[in-house]
């Protein structure tokens, strides 16, 4: 069972990847030094379109929560960006037109909880795609409130066999599976470490401060005992380090009070650790709750383990004072 989503989401992510690598390669120092934001911008709704048109074709009755719409992109300021984002959608799909790439963008318009939806970070890490590092194309399917299918495209991430980019896919009970990002095959499976002790251990974390609290993991990551310094990462890269065993905790302690976690910054790395062996919770310890629409509304922070090593961090964490 659900070997045609998992199908359709990896070459949905692999297809988007290729687009996002192509925009990200042409970022130059001029780009930089302008500090000009279009070369993300222009990737994440073609992405976005690329993905929500893949999944739509196939699926045409399930909704999808996608991270932008195209209500800005209409705006007549917006038109050279709109122009641009058409013209690399083209490159995969030669029948697009402006409208049409707004139209697969607003596939993505769901917002509310159903049984069955998709969700879609169509650029997960944009910080880290503008200085031309770790970004993650993340679509997973959520089945009754359970992650079912996950494909996470992260085409900079150095795999543990030396290659440049990757794709972890899964599904619910049969494991995760590691790709290339230009091969067309399934893979082969991996796992997470078996790594006992915090001593042993190596964490990573946001490369962002705000995103995740850097001093509050330290001070974790001290307790613990671990002596390693962070691996610190962009986007749900992160996820995928940890489930392929290249690092044993993902820590993302909340930097300030009220913040909720989006649910397609963690719905497909989720998957993926808890099938190559792992967990995920919250920094409480309770479940990673889709079920409220946009958000992680009943869940701070997230914790990614090997298994072995997650009450250590929670209860590191439960004598410690966080924010939020
Ligand atoms: P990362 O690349 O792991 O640092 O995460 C990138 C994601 O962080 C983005 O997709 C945002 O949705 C999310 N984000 C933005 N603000 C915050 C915040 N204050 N705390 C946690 N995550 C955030
Ligand atoms: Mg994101």
């Amino acid at each position: 069972m659900y070997d045609r989503e998992l199908n359709t989401a990896i070459k949905a992510v692999r297809e988007a990847a290729t687009l996002c690598a192509r925009v990200q390669s042409q970022i130059d120092d001029a780009v930089l030094e302008k500090n000009d934001k279009s070369p993300v911008t222009i990737a994440d709704f073609a992405s976005q379109a690329l993905v929500c048109s893949t999944i739509n074709e196939a699926f045409p009755d399930d909704p999808i929560i996608a991270e932008e719409d195209s209500a800005d992109l209409q705006i007549p300021e917006n038109t050279p960006l709109l122009v641009r984002i058409t013209n690399e959608i083209s490159a995969t799909r030669s029948e697009t037109t402006s409208d049409l790439a707004c139209r697969w963008i607003d596939f993505g318009g769901a917002d509310r909880y159903t049984d069955r939806f998709w969700t879609l970070d169509p650029i997960d890490g944009t910080k880290g795609f503008l200085r031309t590092e770790q970004y993650a194309i993340a679509l997973a399917l959520i089945v009754e409130g359970q992650v079912t299918v996950a494909a996470l495209a992260c085409p900079n991430l150095i795999t543990p066999t030396g290659e440049k980019g990757a794709v972890f896919s899964a599904i619910k009970g049969q494991g995760t599976f590691l790709a290339s990002l230009t091969s067309n095959d399934a893979g082969v499976p991996i796992h997470v470490t078996r790594t006992q002790t915090g001593a042993d251990a190596r964490f990573c974390e946001s490369v962002e401060s705000g995103h995740s609290s850097h001093d509050d993991a330290i001070a974790i990551a001290n307790a613990i005992g671990i002596t390693n310094e962070s691996v610190r990462i962009d986007s749900q890269a992160k996820y995928g380090v940890v489930a392929s065993g290249m690092a044993d905790i993902y820590m993302r302690l909340p930097t300030r009070k009220g913040y909720v976690e989006r649910i397609w910054d963690h719905a497909a790395g989720v998957l993926v650790v808890e099938e190559a062996g792992g967990k995920a919770t919250d920094i409480t310890g309770a479940p990673l709750d889709f079920t409220h629409g946009k958000g992680l509304e009943t869940n701070r922070g997230v914790i990614v383990t090997n298994g072995h090593l997650h009450d250590d961090v929670l209860s590191a964490i439960a004598q410690r004072n966080l924010v939020g």
